[in-house]
Formats: C-alpha cells, structure tokens, sequence
C-alpha cells in the first residue's frame, strides 16, 4: 500500500435510548396511539405541539393538555430526493414543518407528495395515521394534501388514557463512512505493520500519538514521523461495568490512557492480563496484538516492569 494512501472505512455508531416520560409527553404519545393530538398550553395562552413541560418562556411548569386537529398548514419544509434506511418513507419525500389547526407551533414531520413541485409553504395536511400504533412519534405515519379550511381547534384534555405509555426506547444510529486524512491513515498504516508512528510539531516538538496531522496548540502541520512505544504507562483510566453489544468482552474490565514511549499525547486501550482491581497509575504496559492480521493492539497487558514514577507522566493526564 502507497504511504499516503488516504483510508475509509465504514463506521456505524448505535445505541437504543431507553426514556421515562413524564406526564406531558407520556399524553402525547399515549395519545397518538388513539389518533388524538395533544398539545399543552403555555402560561401567556398559546398552544404548543408537540408540547413540553416547561413553558419556554417562564420555565413554569405547565401541565394544561388541549386536543388540536389532525389537520395543519405546512410552515417550511425540505425536499428529501434520496430516503435512507429507517426514514419515515421508501419514497422520496418532504420533509415539513406542520402547524396543526390550534396549535401555535410546528411540529416536524414528513409528507408524502409526488415531487418537490408538489409541496409548498401555506399548504394545508393532515395527518395519516399508521395501520399499528404503538405510541410513538411514528404513529404519524406521514402528513398527506388535504383541501380544507383551517378549524383551529383546541378543546380541553384530561391527558387521560387506558394503559398509557410511559418508557420509550428510542434507537439511534449514525452510519457513515469515514476518511481519517493523510496523517492518520499513515499511523493505521504502520500500526498493521505493528509500528506506532507519532508525528512532532516543528514549533513545541511534541509527539502526538495518534497524529491529526497538525499540532493543536501552535496550529502547524505535523509531518515528522516518529516511531513511539511500544511500551507506555498508564496515566488514568476507568473500570467498565456496563457491557456494550456487539463487543465480547467480558465486564468489568479497564479502560486506560496510555502514554507511549516518547509520546505527548496519551491514547485510550484496553487493559487486560492483570485483575481489573489491580490496574493503577503508573502501572507499565505493552501492546498484544490482535489475531493474524489484526491491524492494532487488541489490548494492553503488564510489562512487568516497575512502576513508572508520577512525575514522568504527570504532564500527560
Ligand atoms: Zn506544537
């Protein structure tokens, strides 16, 4: 592989949010399962959608629950060509922001329309409503055109619902592909080779491990390579108890800053080989090596050296 290749990896960052919700929204989403809109009215009278705890005004507390219509006017809204996974539509969509009839604020959803010269501001909507409703925001499956007068209602609501909802889990996922740059494609680099190159700033010659390819305190490029480790110290570090999906490790293990020989900068690793309760600052370390063709240190474990003295790392936590 040519040195300065630039890498790109995909990379997918995802964890279900699991949230109470608390009497306001446990209504709205209760609510939207039995096709009814339910806003909250502020302490100065108007009515938002979808509706907060707190007036965002006064920061009162505000609990006075209205229904609005299944009906609004599109206030802006934004043309999605290309729909990815898990978006509300298969089908090109717009996105929009619909003012339902009562309400006095916007909620964001999409709307299902042929094309972008479908959809306009002012537009009247209304809401279709998903086949299977489990009190969600997707209950809305998607707003749809609908020729009718705006009927601003906002009648009173209890908030009252047979087996509301009140915990929701919400998953979040960010997937992407992702470039380090020239810098850190040449550490990754060098790390499948088992060599760990920093790079060092020609102004305050310190060696950032891993590079980003310019120093972050005088703002110049960094394109020294130096060849750091493989050993280093444990500068700080914390005990995971929490174990993560996808990850086959067993909890608790500890999770360290490792400042490398001859490196300014310390990077994050495992610590393994040694009982999680025995792990400390100072303690010496040195890279295993993940299985035939593992292109970084899967872990970190005990060099057997003695302990590196506080002062020699103290710049480094
Ligand atoms: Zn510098």
């Amino acid at each position: 592989m040519n040195a300065t290749e630039v890498l790109r990896a995909p990379l997918v960052v995802e964890f279900p949010f699991t949230r109470s919700l608390g009497p306001v929204q446990s209504a709205f989403l209760t609510g939207l399962r039995e096709r009814t809109v339910l806003g909250v009215r502020t302490t100065g009278g108007g009515v938002l959608v979808p509706p907060t705890e707190y007036d965002p005004v006064t920061a009162a507390e505000i609990r006075d629950l209205v229904e609005v219509a299944a009906t609004g006017t599109v206030t802006t809204w934004a043309w999605n060509p290309t729909p990815r996974r898990n978006q509300p539509l298969a089908t090109p969509f717009a996105w929009v922001l619909v003012r339902l009839d009562g309400a006095d604020t916007a909620l964001l959803h999409v709307l299902d329309a042929p094309g972008p010269e479908a959809v306009r501001t002012g537009m009247r909507v209304r809401i279709r409503w998903a086949e299977e409703r489990t009190g969600a925001i997707t209950d809305i499956a998607c707003f749809e055109p609908y020729e009718g007068p705006d009927t601003s209602q906002a009648a009173p609501h209890s908030g009252e619902f047979a087996d509301p909802v009140t915990v929701i889990t919400t998953p979040a996922r960010l997937d992407y592909s992702y470039a380090p740059g020239r810098a850190q494609s040449r550490y990754l680099t060098a790390l499948a080779g088992r060599r760990t190159l920093g790079e060092r700033c020609p102004s305050c010659h310190k060696v950032y491990v891993p590079p980003r390819g310019a120093c972050p305190t005088c703002g110049v490029a960094t394109d020294e390579q130096v060849e750091v480790g493989p050993r280093g110290t444990v500068t700080t570090f914390c005990i995971v108890n929490i174990k993560a999906k996808n990850l086959d490790i067993e909890v608790p293990y500890v999770y360290a800053h490792i400042a490398l020989d001859g490196a300014d900068l310390a990077l994050h690793g495992r610590i393994g080989g040694i009982p999680y309760d025995q792990v400390r600052m100072g303690l010496r370390v040195e890279p295993v090596w993940s299985e035939a063709g593992g292109r970084y240190p899967d872990h970190y474990r005990p060099s057997g050296e003695p302990d590196a003295d506080y002062d020699l790392y103290k710049e480094l936590l």
